[in-house]
């Protein structure tokens, strides 16, 4: 796999080629998958406010007119790792005080509201524009899909941290693909031992 095709995986590509998350998931995927650390840091899709607001506004998660401050990217690119280490914890586990501090502290400026329709059926919706409503829509769709059940199939790959949807049966899946990071992972286990055993 060349570098144009290693930049595309999260958006146009999924990692290890799998389905995308269903309905809303796939979004707060898309976020999680907006950076891979075994990448270059310029090829993080919201590094920067300009490439954070350009991200955000595709996505629908912003306005044109809405401002993007470093500050607030950082605290996006903070936020995005947070959650990544919620769906590292669906491995099993406990997601640790750091990320869930970061995801209290996004919950507690973003706004949510309950929303209902002509129907009757209620939604969460965010209360206000700009990066803030972003964050409470992201926030939403995590609270939902852990109602839904679907958050548990969202695992962050073992080995780069990839968010990829655990199709299995038996919700096994550890590595976004078998034949990259599990081989990695295999190969590095096999030359501990070998160095352990050769000591
Ligand atoms: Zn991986």
């Amino acid at each position: 796999m060349d570098d144009h095709d290693k930049q595309q995986i999260g958006e146009q590509l999924e990692p290890g080629g799998r389905p995308k998350a269903p309905g809303r998931l796939e979004l707060l995927q898309r976020f999680i998958n907006s950076y891979n650390h075994d990448f270059p840091r310029e090829w993080d899709r919201i590094g920067s406010k300009d490439k954070a607001k350009a991200w955000l506004l595709e996505k629908g998660l912003v306005a044109p007119h809405d401002q993007v401050s470093a500050a607030k990217a950082a605290r996006l690119r903070e936020l995005r790792e947070a959650i990544r280490t919620l769906a590292i914890a669906n491995h099993g586990g406990d997601p640790g005080a750091r990320a869930l501090d970061v995801i209290r502290e996004a919950s507690r400026v973003a706004g949510l509201r309950v929303t209902i329709d002509d129907r009757g059926r209620t939604a969460l919706e965010a209360k206000r524009g700009g990066v803030d409503g972003a964050v409470a829509t992201l926030l939403g769709i995590l609270y939902e899909t852990q109602l839904t059940g679907d958050w548990a199939r969202m695992k962050a790959c073992r080995e780069c941290g990839y968010a990829f949807f655990d199709r299995s049966k038996n919700r096994s899946a550890a590595w976004c693909a078998m034949s990259i990071c599990g081989n990695r992972t295999k190969n590095r286990a096999y030359y501990q031992r070998r160095r352990t055993s050769t000591r």
